[in-house]
């Protein structure tokens, strides 16, 4: 039958696991949260490259209407100079009609530039196009990974708390609420085995007198290191006190 202590230890090891499965399981749709707001905002700053470009494309369109008004009215202007009477009225026309060739070449010369930006734009939105395409495929990839393990994690966490209450029911009251106590104050590691005279949690070298008392002790007894608070044992090799000078005499 295993001691009181080899179940602390089992106790412990299944503490072990419980706490990375919950944390696991905390942590992983937390992963996925980000990635999925990450490629939440990658489609607006898409969307919205998208809108820019279409402006760019109204504008450009409205620069065009502005081109073809003019020239229209630069060719209305060219047949009237025909009928014209007077010099002044000649000189009026002229003027009209070199401003409105000046408004086509301004408005020509921005067209051009629209042009060269539409150019830019379209590459920028295919380019984004392309790496959203990319990104929706990693991301419901990793989702359908993250459900996988989450729902695995779940099964285990299950499983690992029933067999800890198995055991935990074989395990004296006493022990297991000092073990309970230690580990909600140690956070961690709570039950640390006495291994060269030393705790094997913080290392530290423990009293002669303690370590007897721990040689001596019964299983239901439960000493703690002075140090770190950890349940001290002592393995099945060290029940021989080596650092003992009686026995090193023998
Ligand atoms: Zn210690």
């Amino acid at each position: 039958m295993a001691s009181y202590l080899d179940l602390i230890r089992e106790i412990q090891k299944l503490d072990e696991n419980l706490d990375h499965l919950e944390e696991e399981i905390g942590r992983l749709p937390k992963h996925v949260e980000e990635i999925e707001k990450k490629l939440e905002d990658h489609k607006a700053q898409l969307a919205a490259e998208k809108h820019g470009l279409e402006l760019n494309e109204k504008e450009r369109r409205r620069l065009e209407g502005e081109v073809a008004l003019a020239q229209e009215k630069s060719t209305r202007l060219t047949e009237q100079i025909a009928e014209v009477k007077t010099n002044d009225q000649y000189r009026a026309l002229r003027n009209e009609i070199s401003f409105a060739k000046k408004e086509i070449r301004t408005a020509e010369d921005q067209i051009i530039d629209r042009m060269e930006e539409t150019e830019a734009l379209v590459a920028k939105v295919t380019a984004a196009e392309l790496a959203l395409a990319e990104e929706s495929v990693g991301v419901a990839k990793e989702v359908a990974e993250v459900e996988k393990v989450v729902d695995g994690d779940r099964q285990k966490l299950a499983a690992s708390r029933i067999e800890r209450e198995q055991v935990a029911a074989q395990v004296s009251p006493r022990l297991l609420r000092a073990y309970q106590r230690v580990r909600r104050k140690l956070k961690e590691r709570a039950v640390s085995a006495a291994v060269g005279g030393r705790c094997s949690s913080c290392n530290m070298v423990l009293r002669q007198q303690l370590l007897q008392q721990l040689r001596r002790s019964t299983d239901e007894d439960v000493i703690t290191c002075e140090f770190c608070g950890c349940i001290l044992y002592v393995p099945e090799l060290e029940t021989v006190p080596t650092e003992d000078p009686v026995s090193e005499q023998q």
